[in-house]
């Protein structure tokens, strides 16, 4: 009997959640609310889109899941993307390669005990393998095979110097 008095003396609880969702306020906050998530949407599309060409990802494709499937794909995204820029990677190839040519370039190894020489070394300091021999006119030193100095032009057995 109590229970059902309960019911007879509350204004009805439906009524009032159906007046205050009818509310103008609660309206234009909802239309508000939406128009934010709207915004965020599209503003991840272009985000996706444009991170992705950065990092050299298939960009149209990805701005387009992103576009599909608001914010999943975004997430989606952002777990596989590629981890660096595509201008540090090319960076950081051309920086090796510069690196790789200079190792080349300026670090040999002796032929005999594989030791560490520079470029100019006549003997292997660890053990005296005979690396170069010097220029009989200007002392440079020269592969041991060459006939005739780079640096003055004098031919190592005549001793002539072929360009004057
Ligand atoms: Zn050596
Ligand atoms: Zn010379």
């Amino acid at each position: 009997m109590s229970v059902l008095l309960a019911f007879q003396q509350d204004p009805d609880p439906f009524q009032i959640i159906s007046n205050f969702l009818e509310s103008p306020i609660l309206r234009i906050s909802g239309q508000l609310v939406l128009l934010l998530f709207v915004v965020l949407w599209v503003s991840l599309v272009y985000w996706t889109y444009a991170d992705a060409s950065r990092r050299g990802a298939m960009s149209v494709l990805w701005g387009f899941v992103a576009f599909i499937f608001p914010y999943f794909g975004t997430l989606v995204y952002l777990i596989v993307r590629p981890p660096e820029y595509l201008e540090e990677s090319r960076e950081r190839e051309l920086e090796l390669a510069v690196l790789e040519r200079e190792l080349r370039n300026s670090v040999l190894l002796c032929p005999n005990c594989r030791n560490l020489v520079e470029r100019d070394y006549l003997i292997c300091p660890s053990c005296t393998w005979e690396l170069k021999k010097p220029c009989i006119n200007c002392d440079k030193p020269l592969n041991m095979e060459w006939g005739t100095c780079p640096y003055c032009s004098t031919d190592q057995r005549s001793g002539k110097t072929i360009v004057s």
